[in-house]
């Protein structure tokens, strides 16, 4: 009997979170049949090409849309247009500094190992262009409302039974093997890179503990002069889901639930503010995409200059706008960056081992900068709200 609960709980775990656990173990087989290929002598030409394909987890766009758009319509015009312009000015400094954190941090612990003084002209591996990058995308951009289009989609099965789960996503397990034990493959010495993995992953969320636990509160102390504890207390439930969830797009309900019910924030202010973050404000992603980038460069022995360093922070925030609320958005957003600088995209598949880990952190920190936000609008705009009371206009389903 006690075996049967245990089965049964297995079964529903599965079917909960079937993608994720394929992830992980085409993650572990990836990682043995690039450890068993390296034994087996294979021709230099074998290693280079043999097991590099070229697949990028598919890009799903536009799940933030609506809902920034039902928040914008949730105002009426003279009250939104200071908030508006106040959400949005603190959504873009709170990314900026993200990246600022980040580039610090991975300047200072340098996961990549020592630099050796190499531009990325020097480096002997071609400088992509952005034609270059798309077209090294041949899975570029899907999106999930073309697998309704698509017959070779599968069936809903017990493993994914939703019948509008992407169909790429479903393949992208076995090409998350084939990266793996490729990038092994190339590899000179595989457990000098794993050890630089490691602390790639120690500087990022270093970040992002730095950033959501000091930068972040701080400023919410400045701005507010309320307890940052209180406030971020209040909001647990909804980190917790973004860190099971990896994504801040599933976990928004979740957090205007918390603010309306834990931190008393108004509902107007909740529904602009949490549904325009989740669109455009991922400080985690923002810090994750600076420091994989410059980590990536570090790795090939790339020096980058002043002015590559301002592009990088540059468009670690643009890509971080453009990425989704979505489970590793930000690693498909960092072929921009990447290629804004001239590194090879096809690192990326580098960091895809720890990427399923380092997401659900981001993610928590994107949610909590909403979170916060939502707090210091409130108080920035209190007076205005005061006096519109009875005024706000509530969507059907509030009624
Ligand atoms: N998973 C993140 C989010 O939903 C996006 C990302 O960085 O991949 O906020």
């Amino acid at each position: 009997m006690v075996l049967g609960a245990v089965l049964a709980r297995g079964r529903a775990m599965c079917r909960h979170n079937g993608l994720l656990i394929l992830s992980v173990l085409s993650v572990i087989v990836g990682c043995l049949l690039g450890f068993i290929l390296r034994t087996r002598r294979l021709s230099p030409q074998v290693s280079a090409s043999g097991c590099v394909c070229n697949v990028i987890p598919p890009l799903t766009l536009g799940v933030g849309d609506a809902s920034l758009m039902s928040g914008l319509a949730s105002l009426d015009a003279k009250t939104s247009s200071r908030l508006g312009i106040l959400t949005v000015a603190y959504y873009l400094w709170t990314t900026f500094l993200a990246v600022v954190v980040g580039i610090i941090m991975v300047s200072i612990i340098h996961p990549g190992g020592a630099a050796q003084k190499e531009t990325t002209e020097q480096s002997g591996k071609p400088v992509m262009s952005s034609a270059d990058a798309l077209l090294d995308l041949p899975m570029w951009p899907v999106y999930p409302i073309a697998s309704h289009w698509l017959p070779l989609c599968p069936k809903p099965s017990r493993l994914f039974p939703e019948s509008h789960a992407p169909c790429l996503p479903r393949y992208f397990p076995f090409g998350i093997v084939f990266l793996i034990a490729g990038k092994i493959l190339e590899m000179d010495d595989p457990k000098a890179v794993g050890k630089k993995l490691g602390f790639y992953a120690v500087t990022v969320v270093g970040g992002l503990v730095v950033h959501g636990l000091l930068m972040l509160p701080l400023l919410y102390f400045l701005i507010t002069k309320k307890n940052p504890i209180v406030f971020i207390r209040g909001v647990l439930q909804a980190l917790l889901i973004a860190l099971a969830t990896s994504s801040s797009s599933a976990t928004l309900p979740i957090t205007f639930k918390c603010l309306l019910e834990n931190n008393h924030i108004d509902r107007r202010i909740a529904r602009f503010v949490l549904p325009v973050g989740a669109t455009i404000n991922m400080d985690g992603t923002a810090l994750y995409e600076a420091v994989a980038a410059i980590f990536i460069a570090q790795v090939n022995n790339y020096e980058l200059d002043f002015g590559q360093i301002i592009t990088i922070s540059i468009t670690a925030t643009a890509a971080s706008i453009g990425a989704a609320g979505i489970p590793q958005a930000g690693l498909v957003t960092m072929v921009i960056v990447l290629t804004s600088v001239g590194l090879p995209t096809d690192d990326i598949n580098l960091i895809i081992a720890v990427d399923w880990a380092l997401d659900r952190f981001r993610t928590m920190i994107n949610v909590l900068g909403d979170a916060l936000a939502a707090g210091i609008m409130a108080h920035i705009c209190r007076k205005d709200f005061a006096r519109d009371v009875g005024t706000e206009k509530l969507s059907p389903c509030e009624t």
